[in-house]
């Protein structure tokens, strides 16, 4: 400042003495020009010529100042616009996580128009779309966002969600194949196909997508949940079963089951079907390891009937045999076990021994039975899917739930 403020005294000392001294030189200048004549004194002429120069500089800074006006103000301009589309984004994106689908929409209209970001604010209208119930214009909009190779995989999640909304199955599986081929370790894309395969009866695929949703969930949570491990089993089962009835594949098949009960030793279905596959195959000493093994777990009728059938003993032997099986606990078991071998003993004509076995046998205890986890209905079979429902894999053998043992008087 001080620096500024000398120079600017000295420019004006020496302009004064310039002047000044101007003004003491002698002479004169005559000009003569189209016929006019002018006369003046050369100091004066000279100081014309210096004014004329600084007002040329100062009308070209002028110039130049006016002339950037427009870009400061255009500046200010569209950060005002950027502001208000961010806001219309961000209310927008509120409005679809409220379900608010009006809002929604004019939101997202307010920021397509404001901003120049065609994957937010697309994103943003194919939600509030859908949310609407718009379900053209939301094919519409997820089906733009599937071009653009960053947010490919969120337009085919939408256009999945679309095509399960219509209950279009094929269109789901074809979006939801696309989304899962984009980000091959998606957990949100594999637990939607291993609904819809599961439902297809396509076992095998649905095998594949159930064991990246359950690597998901081991890494988020540690642990895998019950129904998605009962799904698992399920499908070794039946992917096992399909091998076996349709390309007549014994090993596949031998493998699966015996993964499906490493699982969960106590899923029927995969103790018969193991036990058959044994004894079809004279591997008679496996089957019986196998059934006496899982008596002990799950006592089951036809698991004695065929335990009944291998040992080819007397009567009196074979339930001795039996009641050697019937597990100490728990005790819901060991009284399912008690009742399916008086029961045994009865049909044989060992009358003492079955009143026997009745007296240990608390009668009212309830039996078990397939129950679906959702529904709670009760089925005398295994279904893949529980009938009633439809749910996949939701039947478990259980005692009802919801029903309380009756106390002794
Ligand atoms: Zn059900």
């Amino acid at each position: 400042m001080f620096v500024r403020l000398l120079s600017l005294f000295i420019l004006i000392m020496l302009a004064a003495g310039a002047a000044s001294w101007l003004m003491a030189q002698p002479g004169s200048l005559s000009i003569e020009w189209l016929g006019w004549q002018m006369e003046m004194r050369s100091s004066l002429a000279v100081t014309l010529v210096i004014v004329f120069a600084l007002l040329l500089v100062f009308f070209d800074r002028l110039q130049r100042a006016l002339r950037s006006m427009p870009g400061w103000l255009g500046g200010r301009w569209r950060e005002r616009r950027d502001t208000a589309g961010h806001r219309a984004l961000t209310l927008g994106l509120m409005a679809v996580s409220a379900g608010e689908p009006m809002e929604a929409r004019k939101q997202a209209a307010r920021a397509r128009r404001l901003l120049n970001a065609p994957q937010l604010t697309g994103l943003l209208s194919a939600q509030a779309a859908h949310l609407a119930g718009d379900h053209a214009a939301a094919r519409r909009y997820f089906t733009a966002l599937t071009n653009d190779k960053d947010i490919a995989f969120l337009g085919q999640i939408g256009l999945m969600r679309l095509a399960l909304d219509a209950k279009d199955s094929p269109a789901a599986l074809a979006a939801g194949g696309k989304a899962l081929d984009l980000k091959p370790q998606s957990a949100l894309a594999a637990a939607q196909l291993l609904q819809l395969h599961a439902d297809q009866q396509n076992w095998t695929a649905a095998l594949e997508v159930i064991a990246i949703v359950i690597k998901d969930r081991k890494k988020q949570t540690g642990t895998v949940p019950e129904l998605l491990s009962r799904q698992r089993t399920a499908l070794l089962y039946l992917d096992g079963l399909t091998a076996l009835e349709t390309e007549d594949d014994a090993a596949h098949a031998s493998g699966q089951f015996t993964a499906a009960l490493r699982h969960d030793p106590a899923f029927l279905p995969a103790i018969f079907a193991l036990a058959d596959l044994y004894l079809s195959g004279a591997g008679n000493r496996k089957a019986t390891k196998l059934l006496e093994h899982s008596f002990r777990l799950v006592p089951h009728s036809e698991i004695a009937d065929r335990l009944l059938a291998l040992w080819d003993d007397n009567d009196g032997n074979s339930i001795a045999r039996l009641i050697k099986l019937i597990p100490k606990q728990p005790e819901p078991v060991q009284q399912a076990a008690y009742h399916i071998v008086s029961d045994i003993a009865a049909s044989k004509g060992l009358d003492g021994e079955a009143k026997r076995l009745r007296a240990l046998h608390d009668a009212s205890v309830a039996a078990f039975g397939w129950q679906c986890g959702v529904c709670k209905s009760r089925h005398d079979s295994w279904h893949s899917h529980c009938p009633s429902c439809g749910q996949f894999a939701g039947l478990t053998w259980q005692q009802p739930e919801k029903v309380t043992p009756l106390l002794g008087d």
